[in-house]
């Protein structure tokens, strides 16, 4: 009988709205049980928040599982996750319409940034995540579960995107 290999998929979880800590560890326990085995995560890292404003910082985590579904799959699922957790993707609208900015505050959010080495575009789903490499945000707790992953259309690692980042930093301080 012939087994599906499970593929290497790497998420980040965000929120920055209370409780914060519970509710990361909360998600993780969901992904672990329904979208695949968790072999590595990062701590918590709290950053401000990135593309608006808002009192709160966010609380990231990044996640490494082992999964033999297919990525729509892992979308579907994760999207419910993030409404079970309490996002409510109408209320988001409206807040965003109000405030003209892009993002909102929101009590999670769960992105696919790897799934293995793939290059996926559809109208659900773009893989790597495309805004990884000028998110430090992301960057840093990926760095902690898998410092030399290739980003597979840029050729570099995650640890060598977050040292382009910290030196463009530098030179704009
Ligand atoms: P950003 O993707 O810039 O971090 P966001 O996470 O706030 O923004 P969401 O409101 O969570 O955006 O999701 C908007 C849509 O993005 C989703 O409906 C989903 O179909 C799509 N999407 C495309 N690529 C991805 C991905 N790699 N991970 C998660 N969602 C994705
Ligand atoms: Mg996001
Ligand atoms: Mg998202």
């Amino acid at each position: 009988m012939s087994q599906k290999q499970p593929h290497s998929l790497i998420l980040l979880t965000g929120c920055n709205i209370e409780p914060k800590q519970e509710l990361l560890i909360r998600a993780a326990e969901l992904l672990h049980q329904r979208v695949g085995r968790v072999v590595a995560h990062s701590d918590i890292y709290l950053t401000e928040a990135w593309g608006f404003s808002a009192d709160e910082l966010f609380a990231n985590m990044a996640l490494e599982l082992q999964t033999t579904l297919e990525p729509l799959e892992v979308l579907d699922l994760t999207q419910a996750i993030e409404q079970e957790l309490g996002r409510d993707r109408a209320k988001e609208q409206e807040q965003k319409a109000a405030s003209g900015e892009r993002y909102c505050s929101r009590t999670m959010d769960i992105d696919l940034m790897f799934y293995d080495d793939q290059v996926i575009q559809c109208e659900r789903l773009t893989v790597p995540h495309p805004l990884m490499q000028e998110r430090e945000f992301a960057l840093r707790p990926m760095a902690e579960i898998a410092p030399h992953r290739l980003h597979p259309t840029l050729g570099r690692s995650i640890g060598q995107m977050l040292e382009d980042i910290e030196k463009n930093n530098d030179k704009t301080r």
